[in-house]
């Protein structure tokens, strides 16, 4: 199995490192093509900049290739950006997005840069650390989405199908436990 992490910008060597600390790595690419897209198997989409990532996916063709794999039953994961570019609308901005679920995202809901923190939860039943960093929320879903975690009574993580949209970087920690629960979907 190769696992891909979308490399166009932001935190994805992190991912990369984190994948390569599980406890069964599998392989990984970072993915800026077409070709190197149709090389993997699942996809993490990392933490960065929405607008930026959103404007090199359109202009590069790489959008439509990706909601293509996706619709073909590929596995994607996005972590804060990410989450943001999975979703169907973002609050008050028509930025480029996947629109891969069903889910309106409130981007850097937890205020500016200067309050990112960090805070443990329940992901699933199991306790996590979370690292927030201008981090969206889901302000609404469809049926079809399922809400893993809340943090501060805001929804911080769900699931559609094999896509997965968290507000918070487990790429940041030592804990491999969401990747590894990822390579398992
Ligand atoms: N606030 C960023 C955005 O809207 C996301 C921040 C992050 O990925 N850490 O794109």
């Amino acid at each position: 199995m190769v696992v891909g992490v979308l490399a166009i910008q932001g935190d994805f060597e992190k991912h990369l490192s984190s994948l390569s600390r599980c406890s069964q790595p599998p392989e990984t690419l970072e993915v800026r093509t077409e070709a190197e897209l149709a090389r993997i198997d699942r996809l993490i989409i990392p933490g960065g900049e929405s607008t930026t990532v959103g404007l090199l996916l359109e202009r590069y063709g790489l959008g439509p290739a990706i909601q293509q794999r996706a619709e073909g039953g590929m596995p994607i994961w996005g972590t804060c950006m990410g989450m943001i570019m999975l979703a169907a609308e973002v609050e008050g901005s028509s930025q480029y997005r996947l629109g891969l679920m069903d889910v309106t995202v409130r981007r850097n809901a937890f205020g500016a840069q200067v309050h990112s923190f960090e805070d443990t939860f329940a992901f699933d039943g199991q306790e996590v650390t979370g690292v927030f960093i201008r981090a969206p929320i889901v302000t609404s879903m469809g049926p079809g989405v399922s809400e893993l975690a809340r943090y501060s009574d805001q929804i911080v993580a769900v699931r559609q199908g094999n896509r997965v949209g968290t507000s918070f970087h487990p790429e940041l920690t030592d804990d491999v436990r969401l990747h590894e629960w990822f390579l398992k979907i």
